[in-house]
């Protein structure tokens, strides 16, 4: 299984919880999933796994680099897999929903700003909050 792989390549014991949590983070059609949406979605799906223990698998998952944990402001830490390239975020204030957006331009811009203040980029992450056109 890729996923067994996956957990042993991040160093973390291969243990269900594990495995049908990375799953589900795989297989959802949301990229971002809160740990309630990882739990509401195994006990859909019939997986008995406790709030509690995702929690846990999740900020192990983090510390092994498996996922990217984001905190945006007015709502709950939600998790992505680490499988994807560098993007950044729009969050609707309405609905929760999460964006994803990569803007060659605005990429280059920030670059050529930390420049002119005489740094190096090393990292950087932009969250857009935005709202449905009326
Ligand atoms: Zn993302």
């Amino acid at each position: 299984m890729v996923e067994n792989n996956e957990l042993r390549k991040a160093g973390l014991k291969v243990t269900l919880p594990r495995v049908k949590i990375l799953q589900m983070l795989d297989s959802s059609g949301h990229r971002h999933m809160s740990a309630e949406d990882v739990y509401k979605a195994l006990m859909e799906a019939g997986e008995d796994v406790g709030l509690a223990t995702v929690y846990r698998v999740l900020t192990q998952f983090e510390a092994a680099g498996l996922v990217v944990r984001h905190n945006f402001d007015g709502g709950h830490a939600v998790f992505e897999l680490a499988d994807s390239g560098h993007h950044d975020h729009m969050v609707c204030v309405d609905s929760g929903e999460v964006i994803e957006f990569f803007d060659t331009e605005i990429e280059k811009r920030q670059k050529e700003i930390v420049k002119e203040h005489g740094f190096e980029l090393v990292d950087h992450n932009l969250v857009l909050y935005v709202r449905k056109k009326k």
